[in-house]
């Protein structure tokens, strides 16, 4: 599967050294793209530019209706993106299925939310004045993705960019390129005018310099590391770009000791094992107080011993591979660092290397401290770490001690313990007897060094929006 850039309507880069995409679940390649550099992003900010002018002056009801159609031609595709998503990335083919949905309904609300960007009119403080306040799209935005949603991380941007007025860039994770120009081919195909969707593939270094250096970009919205962020901050500060940033996380699970341990298991079950343990908002840590530690354990590691581990294309498998080698040995190392350290091991504790691919067997470590690494890095991998805890209070003081603030999770029946557990956490995501709080209608983002700004949401779309005030005189 080779595929080619897509700059202004055009697909493009056929000349260019190629980027090799592989499975991870086979380590075979499936496919290229074009490994583009200044060139080829300068070509695409220039079509983004161009295209912003009309698309900026369409109605919202027209670009909705763009929108709309794309995540029609999304939801009749899903299979085929699908595949695509479990071949590149390595999730297991329903979580595929799943991504694909929910990636699409970040069109379908934004395509809904662009009718109701309202602006003011502010009561002025002289008779002579009248003063109006209207939202305007920022401009040409451009989009850094990373590979753990090849679909869901860029609809999230896309979405509310186009339905504010915006032009948009995209560059794709290196690993997951393939989703990202079938989304592409869609775009094409809905007739969304040229210019107005572009995707290149390439060099991230040489792509976001680009990015920050051209004044025709107005906006960078990034998704990936917290490391990656920081960078990419430093160099917004240049020319004062907005920025919308969404960072790393190190989401702790307080399991209370009034429980269902039922719903608890089911809970941290699906926030610790989804994509494998590959999510920013996946549980990395997990604090069972002393009441409940026993019944919990024995029923967690009941529910986790039946997970199948595997090739995501096949029947039933839960745990797909590990994105890359250097995921894997970072796993291998928290997991020895821990172990070195005295925590217990329940099940699990060790990968396979099959070829170039890496898998990891879902793992349950007890008896964890916090000067463990797996207790203050994020893991990325499906290691669930088990530390027992005394009293709310302490699980709170843990739970917040730490870099990040990205998602949290509480399981209590206790209303207002919870509540108080809920209202103490210093995380920009709470679940609440929910392992998978994320929703299109919902802000995602974090507090901290997980990141700046929010998407989903009504949130969502004033990232991509400026507010003018006018002020007129008589
Ligand atoms: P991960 O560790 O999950 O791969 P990264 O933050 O490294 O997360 O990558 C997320 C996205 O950021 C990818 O699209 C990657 O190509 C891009 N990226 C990595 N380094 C840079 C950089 N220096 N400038 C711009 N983009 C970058």
């Amino acid at each position: 599967m080779d595929k080619l850039l897509y700059i202004n309507g055009e697909w493009m880069g056929s000349e260019l050294e190629k980027i090799n995409v592989t499975n991870p679940a086979t380590g075979e390649i499936v496919g290229t793209v074009p490994n583009a550099g200044v060139k080829e992003t300068r070509e695409a900010i220039d079509a983004a530019y161009s295209a912003f002018l009309e698309w900026s002056t369409l109605t919202a009801y027209e670009r909705a209706e763009y929108l709309e159609k794309l995540y029609e031609m999304m939801v009749e595709n899903k299979d085929k993106l699908a595949k695509l998503i479990t071949i590149e990335m390595g999730k297991p083919l329903s979580e595929s299925k799943g991504e694909v949905q929910y990636a699409a309904e970040f069109l379908k609300w934004f395509a809904e939310e662009g009718k109701r960007v309202y602006g003011r009119t502010v009561p002025s403080h002289t008779k002579d004045k009248r003063m109006m306040l209207i939202k305007q799209p920022v401009g040409v935005v451009a989009a850094i993705t990373p590979w753990n949603f090849p679909a869901a991380m860029i609809t999230r941007k896309l979405g509310p960019a186009l339905a504010a007025g915006c032009t948009f860039i995209l560059k794709p994770a290196e690993e997951t390129p393939l989703t990202a120009l079938m989304l592409a081919m869609l775009c094409e195909k809905v007739g969304i005018p040229k210019g107005v969707v572009n995707v290149i593939t390439g060099q991230p270094v040489q792509i976001g310099e680009e990015f920050m250096a051209n004044p025709k970009v107005s906006k960078i919205t990034f998704t990936g590391s917290t490391a990656v962020g920081k960078l990419l901050i430093k160099q917004s500060a240049e020319q004062v770009k907005k920025i919308s940033m969404e960072l790393g996380g190190h989401a702790p699970i307080i399991i209370l000791d009034d429980a269902n341990v039922e719903k608890a298991v089911k809970g941290v079950l699906l926030s610790k094992f989804r994509n494998g343990g590959q999510t920013c908002i996946c549980g990395n840590r997990i604090y069972v107080q002393e009441g409940i530690y026993d019944d919990f354990i024995q029923k967690f590691i009941k529910a986790v011993e039946t997970l199948k581990v595997g090739n995501g294309l096949e029947e039933g498998i839960e745990v797909g591979p590990i994105i890359n080698k250097s995921g894997y040995d970072k796993i291998n190392m928290h997991v020895q660092d821990a172990l070195n350290r005295g925590a217990t091991c329940l099940l699990g504790g060790k990968g396979e290397q099959q070829d170039n691919a890496y898998f990891y067997y879902p793992t349950i470590l007890a008896d964890v401290t916090k000067e463990m690494i797996i207790m203050n890095e994020e893991t990325f991998g499906p290691v669930a770490p088990i530390q027992k805890i005394a009293s709310d209070e302490e699980a709170i003081h843990y739970a917040n001690d730490t870099m990040y603030g990205l998602a949290a999770y509480v399981f209590t029946e206790n209303y207002s313990r919870g509540l108080n557990v809920v209202e103490s956490l210093n995380y920009g995501i709470v679940g609440w007897n929910d392992g998978v709080p994320s929703a299109p209608q919902a802000p995602f983002g974090g507090m901290k060094q997980s990141g700046i700004g929010r998407e989903g949401g009504i949130e969502g779309i004033e990232e991509y929006l400026e507010t003018k005030y006018v002020s007129i005189g008589s």
